[in-house]
């Protein structure tokens, strides 16, 4: 073994159920041990910022629970009756029958249970979500493949919408941001003339899935996860998609983005022009202000490690090097971004407006704990270096007195709330994160211990 994995950073394969939770009255069913669920609630649920199912609450979730005995004779019985149980009792627009590990290996035909509610007034999906298979992001992108292929298959052929676009890319649950991240995004493409059809969060639901194939294309905001979603509905319905490889924070990539945009779709280049120009407005007339005290006591750390998943670790250094001046040190990717991807983003990361582009580390390592190594190798304490990653980091910041923001899972037992750092707005709101950190370390109102070491840099 020549990599020790420490830190959860991603959860199993189960955790694929969380993007189940994040579709309104969508409800998974678990056929998987009492404690599955649980394990990536660590990493996705309540400890990712305070978060749990749209509808249904993320620790209620019907499952047979499956026990010891189960592995040798299987389960099969019990999760039929279950889904009938649950038919009769919960008021979902979707059932979702979700297998883990253990029923798994004994081979349980959960295909075979969920044709026997076929034709019934809800529809009954399934999936095979085993932890061995991999993780949650697999997961993910293996119920998007279900949906497709189980249910929007079925549908009535839709007529194609003008305007009407599916947005993909974000991972519910795993982006700690992603509700009020997709609500912003929808406002943003209304603004530009778009039609937007998101189907996680608050008012979606299985109507948004039913309007998928009626698409004109499908916008995927993200390094790599959902491409393959797009390539599928691509050759199932025709639809184009169009990647942009990271969610837009700040002046500089939101601009980018709603240019690049505007020219794919064809739109109405006055009104893009017109938000670009409120959002500038507003972003410059903020961050004026803030300059005028960053750059009196507590002035930022020029120089900055990423200890997140490629998405974040994307959008920040972009914001962080183009609008704010800093420069990258070490930037270290946890989600196991697949050997086909790495590449491209590497390249994604390099191209930044700094000198220095060619000169950071970049690192794709399941091992969480390997950016605390590298720091400890040399001393930057505070007002050296700021620390951006999950709360496994805070601690590591802590230590060395690093100015930290948590922006990727796990992100902490906190209430995220309607926080996102998308877009103008998105950038300023970060940029009030970063100086509250910095702020509580100078005045040691924060967890700075020693303040002559603050003094002494
Ligand atoms: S790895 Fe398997 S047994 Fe463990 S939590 Fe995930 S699905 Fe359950």
């Amino acid at each position: 073994m020549t990599e020790c994995s420490e830190q959860q950073r991603v959860a199993c394969a189960i955790g694929g159920a969380y993007t189940v939770l994040a579709i309104e009255r969508a409800l998974p069913i678990l056929h998987s041990g009492p404690g599955c669920l649980q394990n990536s609630g660590g990493v996705l649920g309540r400890f990712n910022g305070g978060q749990s199912g749209v509808s249904y609450p993320d620790s209620i979730i019907p499952s047979t629970n499956f026990c010891d005995k189960d592995v040798v004779f299987g389960a099969e019985d019990r999760l039929r009756r279950l889904v009938k149980k649950c038919l009769e009792y919960y008021r979902a627009d979707m059932f979702f029958l979700v297998a883990g590990c253990g029923s798994e290996i004994v081979g349980d035909d959960i295909e075979e249970v969920a044709a026997e509610f076929a034709g019934g007034p809800v529809p009954v999906l399934y999936a095979r979500l085993p932890g061995f298979k991999g993780n949650n992001l697999w997961g993910h992108a293996q119920v998007l493949n279900v949906l497709i292929d189980q249910y929007l298959k079925h549908l009535p052929r839709a007529e194609v919408k003008p305007g009407r676009v599916n947005v993909l890319g974000v991972v519910p649950y795993f982006d700690s941001f992603w509700m009020a991240t997709l609500e912003e995004l929808e406002k943003m493409l209304r603004a530009l003339g778009l039609d937007p059809n998101v189907i996680y969060g608050r008012g979606k639901g299985v109507e948004a899935l039913k309007k998928i194939p009626e698409a004109a294309f499908n916008l995927v905001l993200s390094p790599w996860t959902d491409l393959d979603t797009a390539e599928k509905l691509q050759d199932v319905f025709g639809t184009p998609y169009f990647h942009y490889p990271c969610l837009p924070i700040g002046p500089t990539e939101t601009a980018k983005f709603v240019r690049a945009l505007a020219a794919y779709a064809a739109l109405d280049q006055k009104k893009a022009e017109d938000y670009i120009r409120e959002g500038e407005d507003r972003y410059y007339f903020y961050v004026k202000n803030a300059v005028k005290v960053y750059s009196g006591g507590a002035q930022t750390p020029k120089r900055f490690f990423i200890n997140s998943s490629a998405a974040q670790a994307l959008s920040l250094t972009r914001f962080l090097v183009n609008d704010w001046g800093m420069t990258p040190l070490k930037i270290f990717i946890t989600d196991d971004v697949p050997e086909v991807h790495k590449e491209r983003i590497t390249g994604e990361l390099r191209a930044v407006e700094s000198a220095d582009a060619l000169n950071f580390d970049i690192r794709f390592t399941r091992d969480g704990g390997l950016c605390d190594v590298e720091i400890g190798k040399e001393a930057f304490t505070f007002r050296k270096a700021c620390l951006f990653g999950t709360c496994w980091d805070q601690l590591t910041a802590n230590n060395r007195q690093l100015p930290f923001v948590p922006v990727s899972a796990p992100y902490g037992d906190a209430m995220i709330g309607d926080t996102t750092y998308l877009g103008y707005n998105g950038a300023l709101v970060f940029i009030r994160d970063l100086y509250r950190d910095m702020t509580q370390k100078v005045l040691g109102s924060g967890i700075v211990a020693r303040l002559e070491d603050a003094a002494g840099h």
